[in-house]
């Protein structure tokens, strides 16, 4: 019940929800801070089921958590 205030960003990328059966407006979830890169969860906007997943190679987050730095 702790919904974050700030979503990084609400991108207005669609994916095919298997649950509606069409394409539907995704979420992005930040899942894991990995020394390579950022794990990110897609979830339908509409019945947040996971429709996907996405590493990037955003190494920088992972530098900040080890600096202790928010
Ligand atoms: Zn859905």
């Amino acid at each position: 019940m702790s919904e974050q205030p700030h979503y990084r960003s609400l991108e207005a990328s669609e994916m095919f929800c298997q649950r509606c059966r069409q394409a539907r407006p995704v979420r992005q979830h930040l899942l894991l801070v990995l020394p390579t890169g950022n794990k990110y969860d897609y979830r339908c906007a509409v019945c947040a089921t996971s429709v996907g997943s996405k590493m990037d190679s955003d190494a920088s987050d992972f530098s900040t958590l080890l600096s202790g730095r928010k």
